[in-house]
C-alpha cells in the first residue's frame, strides 16, 4: 500500500488512532525488524501517551538474527517490552500473547486481587504502511475469526477479532506515517521496499544499498557479485556489477536502470541473506 502523506492525512490518522486508544488496554506497535527505528512513527510516544505498549519486530525472518537480539535487548533496556515475529509464516505469535500479559501484569494482578476475573486483553495494531499489519491481523485471526460486533458504549461500529480466549484485537489497524523528513530513513525504507521506488531516485537507492553492504556485510557483497575486492569508489562497484551481470545498454555501456533494479531486487529478495539496516547505538532517541 502506498499512501501520499499530507498534513491533513497525518492529522486524520492521528485522530483515528487517538479515538481508538480509549477502546484498548494495549498498543501493539508493529515495526520492521530490518529497521526497527526507521520504521517507527516519529510521534508515536506523543500519540499513544501512557498507554501500555508491546513493540513487535515483524519480518524477523528477513532480518539479521544477531541484530534482532541486539534490538530486543535495547528495547528491554529502555523498559519497553519487545518481541520478534514472522507474521507471514506465523512464527513467534505466542510471544505476542505472553508479551502482552507481561506488560499488563500489574493491571491484571490488581484486578485479581480485587476479585475481578480478568477479561480478554483488548489490543490494537499500529504501524507505518507495509510493516505487515494486515498480515499479522489475518494470522492472529486464523480460522477462528469470530467477530464480536459492537462493544457497548462505542458509537462507531468497531469489529473485534477474538484470538483465543485471552485476546481481542481491533480488526482495523492504525496506519501512521514514517519519519520521511530524514533522508537516510527514506533510503532505508526504499531499499527494503517499504516505500515506493518512485519517491526517491532508483540509482541513489541502489548506491545507498551498496554503501550499506560495503560497510555492514562486505563479504556477502563480494561473494554475490564475484568481486575480488570492493572498489574504493562505490560507483565503480556499481558499474562492475552491471557489466558482470550483463545489464548493458549497447556498445558495452552499463545500463544504469537495469543495474540499479538488479541490486535493489537482490537486497529485497534476500540474495545477501538476512539483513538489518541499523543498529541500536546509531539512534538513541527511541
Ligand atoms: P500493512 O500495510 O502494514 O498492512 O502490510 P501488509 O500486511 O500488507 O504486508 C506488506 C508486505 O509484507 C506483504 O507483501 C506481506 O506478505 C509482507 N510481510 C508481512 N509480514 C511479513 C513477515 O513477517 N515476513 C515476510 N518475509 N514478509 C512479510
Amino acid at each position: 500500500m502506498t499512501i501520499q502523506w499530507f498534513p491533513g492525512h497525518m492529522a486524520k490518522a492521528r485522530r483515528e488512532v487517538t479515538e481508538k486508544l480509549k477502546l484498548v488496554d494495549i498498543i501493539f506497535e508493529l515495526v520492521d525488524a530490518r529497521l526497527p527505528q526507521s520504521s517507527r512513527n516519529p510521534m508515536i510516544d506523543e500519540i499513544i501517551q501512557h498507554k501500555p505498549r508491546l513493540v513487535i519486530l515483524n519480518k524477523a525472518d528477513m532480518a539479521d538474527q544477531y541484530r534482532t537480539n541486539e534490538w530486543l535487548a535495547y528495547f528491554a533496556d529502555k523498559g519497553i517490552k519487545a518481541v520478534a515475529v514472522n507474521a507471514h509464516q506465523g512464527t513467534g505469535l505466542k510471544s505476542i500473547m505472553s508479551g502482552a500479559q507481561e506488560v499488563l501484569k500489574d493491571k491484571i494482578d490488581k484486578m485479581k486481587a480485587r476479585g475481578i476475573k480478568p477479561r480478554a486483553i483488548r489490543a490494537m495494531i499500529v504501524g507505518i504502511p507495509n510493516v505487515g499489519k494486515s498480515t499479522l491481523i489475518n494470522r492472529l485471526a486464523g480460522k477462528n475469526i469470530a467477530k464480536t460486533g459492537n462493544m457497548p458504549g462505542v458509537t462507531k461500529a468497531q469489529q473485534w477479532i477474538k484470538v483465543g480466549k485471552e485476546l481481542e484485537l481491533l480488526d482495523t489497524p492504525g496506519i501512521l506515517w514514517p519519519k520521511f523528513e530524514d533522508q537516510e530513513v527514506g533510503y532505508k525504507l526504499a531499499v527494503t521496499g517499504a516505500i515506493k521506488d518512485t519517491i526517491l531516485n532508483l540509482h541513489d537507492i541502489a548506491i545507498y544499498g551498496l554503501h550499506f553492504l560495503e560497510e555492514a556485510y562486505p563479504s556477502r557483497l563480494k561473494e554475490r557479485y564475484d568481486l575480488e575486492e570492493i572498489p574504493e569508489e562505490i560507483v565503480e562497484a556499481f558499474d562492475r556489477i552491471g557489466a558482470k551481470r550483463g545489464c548493458l545498454a549497447g556498445r558495452g555501456l552499463v545500463d544504469y536502470d537495469k543495474t540499479a533494479e538488479l541490486i535493489i531486487r537482490d537486497i529485497r529478495t534476500e540474495k545477501f541473506g538476512r539483513l538489518t539496516f541499523e543498529r541500536p547505538n546509531e539512534s538513541d532517541d527511541v
